[in-house]
This record gives C-alpha cells, structure tokens and sequence, in this order.
C-alpha cells in the first residue's frame, strides 16, 4: 500500500507561497500591494498578509497567476517574555472578521484561548503556532492534543536577523510526544530595509503545497491535510511510504536524512543526490525527510503516520 501525504491528482498544481507576513496594517513597512508585487516578481504564487491582531482583507487582490490568501497573527503575551503568536488562516468563505477589524486573544494561554481557537478551527481555520524558538516555548508547555494543525518549522526573518527562527527541534519533541502537527515555513517579513537588502526578512522560508488548484479555498484544504512542505531552499517532489519503502525525490542535494522514532534514522550523502530509496526499520511510528543542498539550505516533508 502507497502512503502519501501529497495530494493524488494528475491535475494538482505545486504552488509556492508566504504563510506570514505583515504591512502597513500593522507593524509592516510595505502596503498589501507593494507586498504582492515583490513576492510576484520573485516567483511566488501565494502570499499571506498576516498582520497583527487585525484582520487585512486582501481577497479582491488576487489575480489569475496570483492568489492572496487570507488570516492574520495573534498574540498574547507574558511578563517573562514567553510569548504565544498564533497563525489563523482561512479560505474565503470564511467571513466572520471585516477588513481592518481588530481580533484579539481573550488571554495568552488558558481555556479562553483555547475555546476561541477551537471555535475558529471548528469553522475551518487552518491554526500554526509561530515561531516558537522566538517565543521562547518549550514543547513541555504545549499539549500533544493541541487546536493546532502545524508548527512554523521556519520563521526566516527572527533567523537571519537573531538566529531564532527553527522550530525543527520543538516541532520533532513534539511528534516524538505523539502530537500530529504538519510543519511549515515562512518569512514573517516586517520589512524595515528595502527587500532586496542584506537586511531582508523578505524571499527565505516557504511553504510550498500541492493543490487542486490555484484558489485560496484549494491551498488552505492543502494545508490542512499536509499536502505540503516547507524550504529554505531545496525542492521535493515526491515522498511516500510503498510497503517496506520510503522514498524520497527532491532536486540535487548532498544529503537527504529519513527520521522517524526509536533512533530510525537513515541518511544518503552526496555530490548530487536526487532520489533515496530505503527499506523502513520497522520500528517507525511515523517517517519523515529533510533533504539539504550544499549551501546548508533544508526542505521538510511532512510526516506520514504509519498506523
Ligand atoms: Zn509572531
Ligand atoms: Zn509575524
């Protein structure tokens, strides 16, 4: 039996975009526009303008080769300085908040909270938890049966500019303590220098999924079931469990690591490394790849559970 986590549909369409993003609307230095263009012109498909605690309506910007998807980042935080940010993505039949409305946690953590993103996952809110290296969280303080559907892996801006954007350790203690939780990637760009500058949070963490089509509505039902994955550089274009086997087919890497639990590591290292093919331990609750290029970049599959 094949085992993916990628959609399986001959006309499915990979599409590359920013889950995290903020502008004029809050914190941000660029308009929603001016946004749009720099991500377009750098290649992308989708974007997010996820502002603070306000909702920045953006639905009548997409375009046919350009598709904005909707949400915004909430925060609570703590007198010792552990922040909670929380990601609500949605598709546009979702039509609770008005453009410029301002939505605020009820309290950081705490039943208000989570009956509030139970709420808006019960309604079809795809919900990341953001940057938890960043916030200083550790995987103890957060439920293994949580509202989240994923953990921002990548948060490029707090990484290039402070080294405290991966959230691969707090992402992989947290599937070890058996949460099901989809990763993903993205910049958070505030864009306080030009976006083309060495200083840029902008063009270095994505997410990218594999989706019926190019609507908002297909790339947030793409999220949801983890027909994704997250990069800093390298692409994947296939992973799945065949019987005994895993594979994996990404672009020229020079490594491409299998993890799972109980030490199930396998590795191929290389000049050029484009496939891996291996039988399982079979000890694996559930499979997972990174694969990484020669200027240390990674892309991370989502795992695939093998129950
Ligand atoms: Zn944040
Ligand atoms: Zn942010």
């Amino acid at each position: 039996m094949k085992r993916t986590i990628f959609l399986q549909d001959e006309n499915a369409v990979w599409l590359k975009g920013n889950l995290h993003s903020h502008s004029t609307m809050s914190d941000g230095r660029l308009t929603p526009e001016e946004m749009k263009e720099a991500y377009k012109h750098h290649g992308y498909d989708f974007l997010v303008i996820s502002d603070h605690d306000r909702y920045t309506n953006t639905k009548n910007m997409t375009e046919e080769d350009f598709t904005m998807v909707q949400g915004f980042e909430l925060y609570g935080n703590a007198t010792n300085d552990k922040d909670i940010h929380i990601h609500i993505l949605f598709d546009d039949n979702f039509d609770e908040f008005e453009h410029g409305q301002y939505i605020h946690l009820p309290e950081r953590t705490g039943v208000a909270t989570k009956a509030f993103c139970e709420e808006m996952r019960a309604k079809g809110a795809y919900i990341m938890l953001n940057h938890p290296h960043w916030s200083m969280l550790t995987s103890a303080e957060v439920e293994v049966d949580s509202f989240y559907h994923a953990v921002e892996l990548i948060n490029y801006e707090s990484e290039w500019l402070e080294n405290v954007g991966d959230g691969t350790v707090f992402w992989t203690e947290m599937l070890f303590k058996g949460a099901r939780l989809w990763g993903g990637g993205a910049d958070d760009n505030h864009n306080g220098d030009p976006v083309d500058s060495m200083y840029s949070g902008s063009f270095g963490g994505w997410t990218v999924v594999k989706a019926k089509d190019r609507s908002a509505n297909s790339i947030i039902e793409a999220l949801k079931t983890g027909s994704f994955y997250t990069s800093t550089g390298p692409e994947i274009y296939d992973f799945y469990v065949d019987g005994d086997e895993v594979h994996v087919v990404c672009s020229p890497c020079e490594r491409i690591y299998i993890g799972g639990q109980h030490r199930c590591h396998q590795r191929k290292i290389g000049r050029h490394v484009t496939e891996f093919v291996t039988k399982l331990k079979g000890k694996e609750k559930f499979v997972r790849a990174e694969v990484m290029d020669a200027a240390g970049r990674s892309a991370y599959t989502n795992p695939i559970w093998l129950d």
